[in-house]
């Protein structure tokens, strides 16, 4: 599944500075992109896509231990799974069927 985050969390997780996002987030998430951590950032929303590895993975699950690798700076989007998802606040994917 794909994973939004925000600025605060790319500062959680250290790959970015508070100054450097108080300066410009448009040139930060091109360095971002350049260095593979994220996939497209959203001027409007200020919403950054973190990177999916080829097989859906997230950029951070480990590819053996199908661990998260950041667990303790993990993205707000995880932490909240899965009480909110998107706009539909409260669904999960896994209750669907
Ligand atoms: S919990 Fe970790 S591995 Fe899972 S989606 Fe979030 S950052 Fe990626």
């Amino acid at each position: 599944m794909p994973v939004e985050i925000k600025s605060s969390d790319l500062i959680r997780l250290e790959v970015a500075t508070q100054d450097e996002a108080d300066n410009s987030l448009k040139k930060m998430a091109k360095r971002l992109k350049k260095e593979g951590i994220i996939s497209t950032y959203r001027e409007g929303t200020e919403f950054f896509m973190l990177t999916q590895r080829p097989n859906g993975d997230c950029y951070f699950l480990h590819p053996h231990t199908r661990l998260c690798t950041v667990y303790t700076k993990r993205p707000d989007t995880c932490r909240d799974f899965p009480a909110a998802i998107g706009t539909r606040v409260g669904f999960c994917p896994a209750e669907k069927k």
